[in-house]
């Protein structure tokens, strides 16, 4: 086999070997019809089954609650940020949005282009290095939903808890956290994820969300834009991306072998820790980003002394086999993704890195 890659990429990110060797094998010959995935009709019922198996294997890992239903749109994450007033923020509402860095922000920009929006919550004064305190929210009585960014992916910041929104639906862009950690599904409205961070490679988008938000559309959308297009057709109202659909199973399947959400925390836990251990422990010569009170389990964000010693690690590391661990060009510094497919030895190979530029560099 081919050596593997230490991949920390931000997204498209690492996936499963044991998943790409499985969709290796069957991506000539699906299941013994003579052609791949692929090649098959959307409105077959082989592909079909495998459509409805990933809608309930991510129900089933959530738990099953009744009332919600699983959508594969397109466009990524990016559209929902458009979708989400368009369907949601009528004339005379106002849509609340919690400010936690870059990607809460593009949310909050396009429902200002759609309608009335407003700061929820905001910590902006914080360098966006915590994440806000949701516990004592005011909402509005005209309050349409309330939108929350669940891991900020170029900060590394998360939440720990989520707040109650009571009748006014929360709803969380999840793209770089979903299926890490277990959560209470039932406290959200609707939460959305681009697949390929955490859940496959790219080209669906996961929207998960309740019955009652996505039966009616406001009569003037155009029909692609309208949740209940999507709802009323199960997502096959146009082509959907089969293949990234096919491989979202797949990487489902895999979740449910390490323990499913419970087990995957345990190991992005244990992940995790050795790195801010790694940090914390360097006596100030690695710093993280993010307060420890918001750190994400996802992304590891870190800054050195001097933007030179910082991309004298960005060449090292990549010459000794680290992929993608320059920080986002808007924060700087150095940013470690450790999604749910990144194993435990790439982290372990990382922190033995960083012991050693800073053995030499201090
Ligand atoms: C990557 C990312 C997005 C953008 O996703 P696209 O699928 O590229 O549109 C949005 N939100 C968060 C939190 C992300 O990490």
């Amino acid at each position: 086999m081919n050596k593997r890659a230490y991949n920390f990429n931000a997204g498209p990110a690492a996936l499963p070997l044991e998943v790409l060797q499985r969709a290796q094998a069957e991506f000539v010959d699906y299941k013994e019809t003579g052609m791949s995935i692929m090649e098959m009709s959307h409105r077959g019922a082989v592909y079909e089954s495998v459509h409805h198996e990933a809608q309930s294997r991510l129900l089933n890992l959530f738990g099953s609650p009744s009332g919600y239903k699983v959508l594969f749109l397109q466009g990524g994450a990016s559209t929902q940020f458009a979708m989400i007033p368009l369907n949601f923020l009528s004339e005379g509402k106002a849509a609340g949005y919690v400010r936690t860095g870059s990607w809460a922000d593009k949310a909050l920009k396009e429902a200002k282009l759609v309608g009335e929006a407003f700061v929820a919550a905001s910590s902006e004064s914080e360098g966006f290095r915590k994440v806000p305190d949701l516990r004592n929210l005011e909402l509005p009585e005209q309050t349409a939903y309330v939108h929350l960014t669940s891991n900020e992916t170029i900060e590394g910041t998360s939440f720990l808890n989520y707040p109650d929104t009571g009748s006014v639906p929360l709803i969380a862009d999840m793209s770089s956290d979903i299926l890490s950690r277990p959560f209470d599904l039932e406290s959200f409205g609707m939460v959305y994820a681009g697949a390929q961070k955490n859940l496959g490679p790219s080209g669906v988008t996961v929207v998960i969300a309740r019955e009652e938000l996505l039966e009616q559309s406001p009569k003037h959308l155009p029909t692609i834009l309208r949740y209940d297009t999507h709802y009323k057709n199960d997502s096959l109202y146009n082509t959907p991306p089969s293949f990234s659909i096919y491989m979202v199973n797949e990487v489902l399947k895999w979740i449910e072998e390490q323990g499913g959400l419970t087990g995957i925390e345990q190991l992005n836990r244990k992940k995790a820790g050795l790195l801010y251990e790694a940090i914390d422990q360097s006596e100030g010569f690695y710093n993280g980003f993010a307060q420890p009170d918001s750190r994400s389990l996802m992304n590891v964000t870190f800054r050195l002394g001097t933007e030179e010693l910082e991309k004298k690690f960005v060449k090292e590391s990549e010459a000794a086999g680290f992929v993608g661990l320059k920080g986002h060009r808007s924060v700087g510094g150095l940013r470690a993704s450790i999604y749910n497919a990144v194993p435990y030895d790439a982290i372990a190979a990382l922190v033995q890195f960083m012991e050693d530029f800073r053995n030499k560099n201090r």
